[in-house]
């Protein structure tokens, strides 16, 4: 049995998939060759799949949006935002005591179970908001952690691209506040367990029933593997070859587009 015959029997193997967006359905809003039609493979073949996103500064229902306007056969019940599983997360934990979120204000209807309060938080829950991350709001947020509130940010990125400009991103200043104020973050989004249990609960299967196919070797796929998903790497995203050999990384499962899944 050749490499490519096992990447499909493990696919087969799987009752469903779970599917990153950004590198794997879409790149710059636009769709990825070959992503559409295996959405619509997995519909055929009757497996469930959810898409599963870091994303902080779209809601489920722009993201819904975008997908179908680039021909996805994609419903909101296929997709869990890392703003989705914060909702619940954190409603679970503290219930309807005040959290003060500084996100970006596209994503507040998702956070819709939470009581939003600034004012003497139990939590601070930090995401992306751009151009606002300045003195006045770090320091905002670091007061509120020395105060003893707990410290929860949707990811730790270090940086990000777009064109050819390349920006700090959210974990930059979640380092800055760890550091000044000596208590750790808990990360909601991948690749921490907490965003892998809580899609396995959305799609309503075990860690051995799915896989995860991602563009991220360290956020997917390993990640994915620490709570026993298989994770299969695509290169249609921020991998090529050449740079998983730079890095070291060593993908047990690796395509190069999804049409290596299809039949
Ligand atoms: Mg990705």
């Amino acid at each position: 049995m050749g490499f490519y015959g096992e990447i499909k029997d493990l696919l087969k193997s799987k009752k469903g998939v779970l599917l990153d967006i950004d590198g794997v359905l879409l790149n710059n809003g636009n769709p990825i060759p070959g992503a559409r039609e295996f959405v619509s493979f997995l519909k055929n073949l009757g497996k469930p799949f959810l898409c599963i996103t870091n994303t902080t500064i779209k809601s489920k229902s722009e993201i819904l949006k975008v997908l179908k306007n680039c021909g996805f056969e994609i419903e909101k019940e296929n997709i869990i935002t890392s703003v989705n599983v914060a909702n619940n997360y954190l409603y679970k934990k503290y219930g309807d005591a005040p959290i003060a979120a500084y996100v970006s204000n596209s994503i507040l209807e998702d956070l819709s179970s939470l009581n939003l309060k600034a004012k003497d938080p139990m939590a601070v829950l930090v995401g992306d908001v751009g151009e606002k991350f300045n003195r006045e709001i770090l320091n905002d947020i670091f007061n509120k952690l020395m105060n003893g509130a707990d410290f929860f940010a949707f990811h730790k990125n270090r940086f990000w691209k777009v064109g050819e400009k390349l920006f700090l991103d959210l974990g930059g200043f979640i380092s800055a506040l760890e550091y000044s104020s000596g208590s750790n973050a808990k990360i909601i989004g991948k690749p921490s367990q907490i965003m892998f249990e809580e899609s396995l609960k959305s799609i309503g299967l075990k860690s051995d029933d799915v896989l995860i196919i991602g563009d991220d070797y360290e956020s997917d796929i390993l990640g994915a593997e620490k709570v026993g998903i298989d994770g299969i790497l695509v290169l249609t995203g921020k991998y090529s070859k050449r740079t998983l050999k730079i890095k070291n990384f060593l993908p047990k499962f690796l395509i190069k587009d999804l049409y290596e899944l299809m039949d």
